[in-house]
């Protein structure tokens, strides 16, 4: 499994190859890559099959939704571990939405990852094999209308990915030094891990930070999110503030809206005030439910008003839409199912 060993090492895996064997190798996994090991077609052929397993998983299921526009896998490590990674294709560019943990131990109650628990870690290399594998699935089969190439990474999948810092920081470095990808184009969500986000506001790539908001006040804060116990609001727009202050540095907040919770004119107000003055854009999403959770959300109408609300009051805001309703695409929900139908 290629993937799990740094690119800079991938020589100590074959020896007695050529330096430029290995250089040609590191570009087929990273700046061209292909869905089998028999495609790397400048390899001699006996090498091939030394390369299988390419992939650190194997597809498990895969859906696809919005008229193949969008398409989601889960993923099972030979270790057993599983996790969800969805490709969606837009006019103009094509976004991943990867995972960072298989799980989570974050809790978040209106999540259906929350709702299964932590299982493990993911590593650097099964970070970036995920955006690999979109990228060779892109140049062999493009989405219906979108581009053949991936554009956009966000780490918003399965896992909290402050909270496994190092494999974050290694994956980072893959997708922009050896994948080529802009920091512009990756984004890392968080439901606000602030010892992490100000090591990410260190870090030489201008990453978009994509932090998790959900409510404007502590209280409705904690019970959505019980990370919020540990880091009130007002610390975390102290380390948004210090986030974006890096050159370049983006901060976007995210808010799954739901019903009678945080979708009233209060909690508009309250996101506002906290958009504009963080010049923060906001991403409001009405949540895609998960079966076991009593969250709703709330009807459209109710959705546009409170969108307009926040405009209304000055902030830069945007309703998401919630790609892959059919098919279970908001993260966790399609390993959920799978280990519901499994005996
Ligand atoms: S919303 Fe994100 S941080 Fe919260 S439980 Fe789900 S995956 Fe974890």
């Amino acid at each position: 499994m290629p993937y799990l060993t740094p690119p800079e090492d991938l020589g100590s895996l074959f020896p007695e190859e050529p330096a430029y064997r290995v250089r040609q190798l590191r570009r087929w996994l990273y700046r061209t890559p292909v869905l089998t090991a028999d495609a790397m077609t400048s390899l001699p052929a006996a090498l091939r099959p030394r390369l299988e397993p390419l992939w650190p998983f194997a597809v498990e299921a895969e859906q696809a939704g919005d008229r193949g526009s969008t398409v989601k896998w889960l993923l099972r490590a030979p270790d057993g571990a599983s996790y969800e990674a969805v490709l969606m294709a837009y006019p103009r560019r094509t976004t991943l939405c990867l995972s960072s943990q298989a799980g989570c131990a974050m809790g978040c109650s209106f999540c259906a990852t929350g709702q299964f628990g932590f299982e493990r870690h993911l590593q650097a290399g099964e970070m970036v094999a995920q955006a690999a594998y979109a990228a060779a699935r892109l140049r062999a089969r493009p989405l219906p209308g979108g581009p053949d190439r991936l554009g956009n990474v966000v780490f918003m999948g399965m896992g909290e990915p402050l909270a496994n810092y190092e494999n974050l920081r290694e994956a980072l470095r893959r997708l922009v030094e050896e994948m080529g990808l802009s920091g512009r184009a990756i984004t890392v969500s968080t439901v606000g891990v602030i010892p992490g986000m100000l090591r990410l506001a260190a870090e030489p790539w201008p990453v978009t930070l994509a932090l998790s908001l959900h409510a404007a006040d502590d209280d409705t804060r904690a019970a959505l999110v019980p990370l919020a116990r540990r880091y009130p609001i007002d610390d975390l727009v102290e380390a948004a503030r210090r986030f974006s202050a890096g050159r370049g540095r983006r901060v976007t907040l995210e808010w799954t809206l739901i019903s009678g919770v945080n979708d009233t004119p209060e909690q508009a107000r309250g996101l506002a005030a906290i958009a504009v003055e963080l010049r923060a854009h906001a991403n409001v999403i009405p949540l895609n439910p998960t079966p076991a959770s009593r969250h709703r959300a709330p009807p459209p109408e109710r959705v546009r008003a409170f969108v307009e609300q926040v405009r209304r009051a000055g902030a830069n805001v945007t309703q998401r839409d919630t790609r892959g309703r059919g098919i279970d695409a908001a993260c966790g929900q399609l390993r959920s199912r799978r280990a519901e139908e499994t005996p």
